[in-house]
C-alpha cells in the first residue's frame, strides 16, 4: 500500500510514521502544514524525523497564502493570536487553539498530492482525544470525508459499483481514531520511537515547558503508557529523554482535575 501521510512532528503523527514503516506501508510523501502556529518548532522536528527515516516531505504554507488570516476573522482565534492556556487539556481551555475546518483542508490537499503521486491512501494521526474539541477529527466526519474524496477523484482507491451505487472504499486511514493519547504513547514505546525527537509544547522554547495543555497531556500519557508497558512486558519501559522545564507540574494538575 502506498501512502501520503499528514504529520506535524508531534508525538501522535511521528509514532504513526514509525507504525506505518513497521506495517510496511510505503510512505510516498509526508506533508506538514504551517497554519500560523505560535512557533515552527514542531515542524522542524518533523523535518528531522523525515530525514532520519529517509522520507520525502514538504511543509505546505497556508499561513503565507493569507488563508489562515481569513480564518482567524471567523470568530475562532488562531494559536498565534492567543495566549496559550496552561493546565489540563480541557475542552474550554483548548477551544482557543482551534483552526476552523483545518482537518478537511489538510485532507483535501493530501488527497490531491496522493492522486498526483499514485498513492492510494492518505494517513492522519487524529485520535480519540481530539474528538471533543475538533469536530473534523470525529469518526463520522472522517467517514464522510473518505467518501467525498474517493468519489471526487476517480481512480483514487477502489470504488465498488453495486447496482447503480458507487461505494467508495477506504482511502483515508486514521489508525489511532479510537485510541487515547496513552494508547499511542504505548505504541511509541513498543516501536522504540525516540520521544525526545517529537515536539508537543505549545510554547516554542528550548525545551518543553511542562506546563501548557499539550505538555500536561503528553506527560500524563507517557506516564500511563510506561506503567502499562511494564505490566504488559514485565520489563522496564524505554525512558522518555525529553527535557521538560517543569517535570512535575502535571502531577498537581491531574490531582486537582
Ligand atoms: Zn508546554
Amino acid at each position: 500500500m502506498k501512502a501520503v501521510a499528514i504529520a506535524s512532528g508531534g508525538l501522535d503523527s511521528t509514532t504513526m510514521l514509525y507504525d506505518m514503516d513497521d506495517q510496511e506501508v510505503e510512505i510516498i510523501y509526508v506533508l506538514g502544514f504551517n497554519y500560523g502556529q505560535k512557533h515552527m518548532k514542531e515542524l522542524s522536528f518533523l523535518g528531522h524525523t523525515c530525514e532520519k527515516l529517509g522520507l520525502s516531505h514538504s511543509i505546505i504554507n497556508l499561513w503565507s497564502s493569507g488563508l489562515t488570516g481569513l480564518l482567524s476573522e471567523s470568530g475562532s482565534s488562531l494559536v498565534s493570536d492567543t495566549n496559550v492556556p496552561e493546565g489540563h487539556y480541557a475542552e474550554e481551555n483548548m477551544k482557543s487553539t482551534v483552526v476552523p475546518n483545518r482537518n478537511m483542508i489538510m485532507l483535501s490537499i493530501a488527497a490531491g498530492v496522493a492522486v498526483a503521486k499514485n498513492a492510494e491512501t492518505v494517513w492522519t494521526g487524529v485520535h480519540a482525544g481530539d474528538h471533543f474539541v475538533y469536530p473534523d477529527c470525529r469518526p463520522d466526519f472522517l467517514s464522510a470525508a473518505n467518501a467525498t474524496i474517493a468519489l471526487g477523484n476517480q481512480g483514487f482507491g477502489p470504488i465498488v459499483i453495486q447496482g447503480e451505487n458507487m461505494i467508495p472504499q477506504q482511502v483515508i486511514y486514521a489508525p489511532y481514531l479510537n485510541e487515547t493519547k496513552a494508547d499511542i504513547a504505548l505504541r511509541a514505546l513498543e516501536l522504540d520511537v525516540p520521544l525526545s525527537e517529537t515536539w508537543s509544547c505549545y510554547q516554542g522554547g528550548d525545551m518543553h515547558c511542562g506546563r501548557c495543555g499539550t505538555c500536561v497531556e503528553r506527560l500524563e500519557a507517557i506516564h500511563e503508557a510506561r506503567e502499562r508497558y511494564y505490566e504488559d512486558h514485565d520489563r522496564k519501559p524505554p525512558v522518555d529523554s525529553t527535557q521538560y522545564a517543569d517535570k512535575d507540574f502535571w502531577r498537581g494538575v491531574i490531582a486537582n482535575a
